[in-house]
């Protein structure tokens, strides 16, 4: 059964004269690697948000469609419950780093859904490692780079031990050393198939080795494209 299941979705922001994503039917399967494009404005932090469950709940947004989330419907259950499921790194690393060293920042997550301590620690110590930075996890997040901060962001939705990972655009305000530190961190994990994950991401090329499957949104919000991510290299 699929993670990720959206029929006919179609989202209006409060005061926003069309919807964006508008009529969009997608299924995402577990260890599978999807990469979102389409140009800017087309809705592909709307749809992010809506995979995630944040729209409706967290974003005033007119939803219109179903959006199932490991088969429950988003619009029914909130996003506590949700976040079982789906976790979710955002452009803006900052916007989800709290106050701490890194390790109190990837423990914060499971902590704050009651996981018993020794398994938020062995998820922070499991998290932290695969992105490379747990021999600095006594450090404060601000000694890091952009990269180190998206990379810690990635620990963050790990420790949530949920079985999708959505991403969106997580190197958009990063130089490109940051680039490549998180592109290395994202090959890794995709490799494992240990996770469903959903990349937004304007550059093809940067992911184009790392994703099973494109879904391309036309500039009306639309799906123009579903399928072999080889088929849209060779359109390009
Ligand atoms: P993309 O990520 O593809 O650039 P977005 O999902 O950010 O697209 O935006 C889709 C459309 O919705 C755009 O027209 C944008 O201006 C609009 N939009 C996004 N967020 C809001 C918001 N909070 N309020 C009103 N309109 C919004
Ligand atoms: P992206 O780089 O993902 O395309 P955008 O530049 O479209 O992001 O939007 C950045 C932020 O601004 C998002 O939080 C989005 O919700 C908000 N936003 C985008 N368009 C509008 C809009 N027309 N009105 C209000 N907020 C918007």
């Amino acid at each position: 059964a699929p993670l990720l299941e959206l029929d006919a979705v179609r989202i209006r922001h409060d005061g926003a004269t069309r919807a964006t994503p508008d009529g969009v039917s997608l299924a995402v399967r577990p260890g599978e690697v999807v990469l979102v494009l389409g140009p800017s404005g087309c809705g592909k932090s709307t749809l992010a948000l809506a995979l995630d469950g944040l729209v409706p709940h967290a974003v005033p947004a007119e939803l219109d469609g179903t959006v199932s989330i490991a088969g429950l419907d988003s619009r029914e259950h909130p996003v506590g419950v949700l976040s079982a499921h789906v976790a979710m790194v955002f452009q803006d690393p900052d916007a989800q780093v709290v106050t701490g060293t890194l390790l109190d920042e990837v423990c914060f997550g499971p902590e704050n859904r009651l996981v018993p301590a020794e398994e938020v620690l062995a998820r922070a110590e499991r998290a932290l490692k695969l992105v490379g930075l747990w021999d600095r996890r006594a450090d404060n997040p601000d000694r890091l780079s952009g990269g180190g901060r998206q990379r810690l962001a990635i620990a963050c939705a790990l420790a949530m031990a949920a079985p999708v990972l959505v991403l969106d655009e997580p190197t958009a305000n990063l130089d490109p050393a940051g680039i490549d530190e998180v592109y290395a961190v994202l090959r890794e994990l995709a490799s494992t198939r240990d996770h469903a994950i959903v990349l937004v991401e304007h550059n093809l090329d940067a992911a184009v080795d790392i994703v099973d499957r494109a879904v391309v949104l036309d500039a009306d919000g639309r799906v123009a494209f579903d399928g072999p991510v080889r088929e849209v290299l060779r359109d390009h």
